[in-house]
């Protein structure tokens, strides 16, 4: 699916400004289904990393901050490729992505998640199930 969602020609482009990343800042938080936590979550123990290191939403604890960097850039969640800032372009209009959402929303169902949840939560949960 993020492979699909790479293939529009969606002109958009993220520059890895991160304001998006620190969540006190834009107030929104990504959603992740279970397929996209367990695949961030993979990601994230990939580094080396075993825990978060964060106990609350207030910046993404993906976020390397000695780098301003995503620890997951290459999985990261739909949400983190989507919701662009004004300065990549805006965010995608729903209807430009929606068949995408209902093949994340039909892994979610045989995954057996329980919908779209918020970041923290949801990839912590997932480096549980991982062990
Ligand atoms: S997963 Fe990566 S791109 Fe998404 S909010 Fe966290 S640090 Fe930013």
């Amino acid at each position: 699916m993020y492979q699909d969602l790479a293939r529009r020609p969606a002109p958009r482009l993220c520059l890895a400004r991160t304001e998006c990343c620190q969540f006190e800042l834009t107030g929104l938080t990504p959603h992740l289904t279970k397929g996209e936590a367990l695949l961030a979550a993979k990601a994230f123990r990939a580094t080396g990393r075993r825990e978060l290191a964060v106990a609350d939403d207030a910046v993404c604890p993906m976020l390397k901050r000695a780098t301003g960097r995503c620890l997951i850039y290459a999985d990261r969640p739909f949400g983190c490729r989507t919701h662009f800032c004004d300065a990549a372009g805006g965010p995608y209009a729903r209807k430009e992505v929606l068949d995408l959402i209902r093949r994340l929303e039909d892994l979610d169902v045989r995954l057996k998640g329980d919908g779209p949840r918020k970041l923290l939560p949801a990839v912590a949960d997932a480096l549980a199930e991982l062990r």
